[in-house]
């Protein structure tokens, strides 16, 4: 029997149809001499640090295990579901891996399979589309599991330096700075939170600065035209002395004329749809990779989506060309004569092989979308325009440039004439503003024009804006360095070394998010207190580095195309680790004490408000912030554990009423009343009289 796991039950289904395993049984599907079974996402995972050290205290850390041992995750169901499969692999005579064809999809097989203990050779299934034909194309060249080693390594790199990173550096932090609240910190999350942090602060305090900028309106063959002095006028009177030099008259100097034209885009990657939904749409970039995971597997009308490929492989051009023929008579019908140009021109700008890694851009698969939820619908409609564009032609535009002289004063006049609209016309009718015409009259060199107004304008330099999804994903991208558009190539060959990989970015942004560094107000990314705080504090220690994160992942990539050891970048990870949870245990002082204004006031001293942590609840006003109440109330009293409710009584009322279950030293159970004592700030037993104690 042939054992295939997926990742999901819904995949599993999919691989079932396709190999003929139609008889369902708990936790798997099987006939035709295979079982078809499934994981839910992660069901091993990198063991407790507790395994390793009982007491996580400043002392103690960092915990640098030799090596980090594998466990079965808590969940239940997961428990239940690892067993289904586990049975299954010792039964087989063969094991294909079909989870998802990247990183992660790797990890989780492998954990799985190791924590197994079998010895079963496997294949494994690789594709980028869930098309029926595609599985059956992937299932007929299937690759030996082995081909994978390099990308399990680096799968198995990335989670370790995962754990000893961020998992030392946040509990070092989080004890050393004793704010009662959690400070997480990891390696690829705490750059993002830097990024934001930053270029917030730069928007907040920029100090505009003046400049001026001088333009004219001349006249030529009874025709009014815009003309400009080139640059910015830090001083308004140099401004002044220039406008003053212009005369009432005007010579062309010269005129240039050229065809400019705007490339076709590529098709997109997972990290330009999110930036790009995000703009159009406002979806976050968790929003939209999951729209874009439902359109992939559910619907299979794209292909893969968890890519950093904007190209297309050589050995796709026939299906690419079907796919626009299909598109033609289906889908985009009322675009048929300009998917005829798709056809005949044959462009070829995103096809290259050497720049398609493990998938290639994301494009539709051709087949018919059915049902579609709104958010689906519109990130469908962003692929497929995208993959239209890609194949369609450039604008082109005629541009003229006229220079011109007034006095020694050179002025710059430019004219433009969309000649053809190309790609845009999938944009719909609307034309953008650059692409409007602006018409120049006639002109001819040493022709003499009239001005016949010339002016000074005031403007005011302007900071970079907040980030939002879409512009932070851009500088996840390029580790945190801004580029032009132009920069294309720049950027394209930086892809190795962003922030996180395109797969992960959304839930970066989600988890520095949940754990209160940022917030989402509309489409900009605030960051709060804590997260300006947060990055104040560590100024300066390279976790914070965008450029070092970047390193970190071009070294994860390395090892995945078998250029460097995993054991290197572990042994590298490990000296890190040492230097962070040192860095971290020294920088907790800078932080103020987190205080949630929903908190009750302290009974007490009325000043301070109340903190719960698990064991205790306690006045925020105490010494640890030079304050000088010491309330404290224990959640467990002589063995007794308080409810809620109890605790919420006696902080709001000041006593409770008599409460069973304590035991005194002696083993005796009894009962009592609890009651604030605000001249001692603690908490009194009050006992029963013995006479009533006795009737009860
Ligand atoms: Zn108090």
């Amino acid at each position: 029997m042939k054992v295939i796991l997926a990742e999901k039950p819904s995949v599993a289904r999919d691989i079932a149809k396709i190999v003929g395993a139609n008889q369902r049984n708990d936790g798997y599907l099987s006939g035709n001499d295979y079982a078809v079974t499934y994981a839910f996402g992660h069901l091993i995972e990198l063991a407790n640090i507790k395994k390793y050290q009982e007491h996580l205290s400043l002392d103690n850390l960092p915990v640098i295990p030799e090596k980090i041992d594998l466990e079965l995750a808590s969940d239940q169901g997961k428990r239940k579901q690892f067993a289904v499969i586990k049975k299954l692999f010792k039964e087989a005579d063969e094991i294909i891996n079909a989870t998802d064809a990247g990183r992660e999809g790797e990890l989780i097989f492998r954990y799985i399979y190791l924590m197994a203990k079998v010895r079963v050779p496997f294949k494994r299934l690789w594709i980028s589309s869930m098309t029926d034909e595609a599985i059956k194309k992937g299932f007929a060249t299937l690759k030996n599991g082995l081909e994978y080693n390099n990308l399990y390594y680096s799968a198995k790199a990335r989670a370790e330096a995962d754990w000893l990173v961020g998992l030392n550096g946040s509990i070092a932090l989080t004890r050393s700075a004793n704010t009662g609240r959690t400070l997480s910190v990891g390696r690829v999350q705490s750059p993002t939170v830097a990024l934001i942090v930053n270029r917030y602060l730069e928007n907040k305090n920029f100090v505009p600065e003046d400049y001026f900028t001088i333009f004219t309106i001349l006249k030529s063959h009874d025709q009014n035209f815009k003309a400009i002095v080139e640059g910015k006028f830090s001083k308004k009177e140099e401004a002044e002395k220039t406008l003053e030099k212009i005369s009432d008259k005007a010579l062309v100097k010269d005129i240039e004329k050229k065809e400019t034209r705007t490339a076709t885009p590529l098709p997109f990657d997972l990290t330009s749809l999110q930036a790009e939904a995000n703009k159009k749409h406002g979806y976050s970039a968790q929003e939209t990779l999951q729209f874009a995971q439902n359109l992939y597997e559910r619907h299979k009308i794209i292909t893969y989506p968890r890519t950093d490929s904007r190209y297309l492989s050589k050995d796709m051009i026939n299906d690419i060309y079907q796919t626009f023929e299909t598109l033609k008579s289906y889908q985009l019908k009322s675009y048929a004569q300009h998917l005829e140009v798709i056809l005949e021109r044959k462009n070829k700008r995103p096809i290259n092989d050497k720049k398609v890694t493990d998938h290639h851009a994301i494009i539709p698969t051709g087949k018919n979308p059915q049902g579609l939820a709104e958010g689906e619908r519109n990130i469908y409609k962003l692929v497929l325009f995208q993959f239209c564009k890609a194949f369609h032609k450039p604008v082109l535009k005629d541009s003229t440039k006229v220079v011109l002289d007034s006095n020694e004063v050179e002025l710059i006049a430019r004219g433009n004439i969309l000649k053809d609209i190309g790609f845009k016309i999938f944009d719909g009718k609307k034309l953008d503003e650059e692409d409007e015409d602006t018409l120049l009259p006639p002109l001819e060199k040493d022709e003499i024009t009239d001005v016949i107004s010339k002016e000074i304008e005031a403007k005011k330099t302007k900071p970079l804006p907040i980030l939002t999804e879409a512009s932070l994903l851009k500088l996840m991208e390029t580790a945190g360095k801004l580029l032009d558009d132009e920069d294309s190539e720049l950027a394209e060959a930086m892809k190795e070394k962003g922030i996180g990989t395109p797969a992960t970015r959304a839930g970066i942004i989600e988890t520095i998010i949940r754990r209160g560094y940022i917030k989402r107000e509309k489409k900009k990314l605030i960051p709060s207190d804590l997260g300006i705080e947060f990055v104040k504090n560590l100024e300066g220690f390279a976790i914070l580095s965008p450029k070092l994160t970047g390193d970190w992942e071009h070294k994860l990539k390395q090892i995945e195309k078998g250029e460097l050891e995993y054991k290197t970048f572990n042994d590298q990870i490990k000296a890190y680790t040492h230097q962070v949870t040192d860095q971290m245990k020294n920088s907790g002082k800078g932080f103020t004490q987190f205080v949630d204004p929903n908190l009750q006031d302290c009974p007490v001293c009325g000043k301070g408000k109340l903190k719960h942590s698990p064991k205790s609840v306690f006045c925020t006003n105490n010494k640890y912030s030079n304050g000088d109440c010491n309330f404290y109330l224990p959640k467990t009293i002589a063995k007794k554990k308080l409810t809620d409710n109890q605790i919420q009584e006696l902080l709001t009322k000041g006593e409770t009423g008599f409460l069973k279950g304590f035991v005194a030293k002696s083993g005796n159970k009894f009962e009592a009343a609890l009651k604030i004592n605000k001249e001692k700030a603690k908490v009194d037993m009050i006992f029963r009289p013995r006479e009533e104690a006795k009737n009860n």
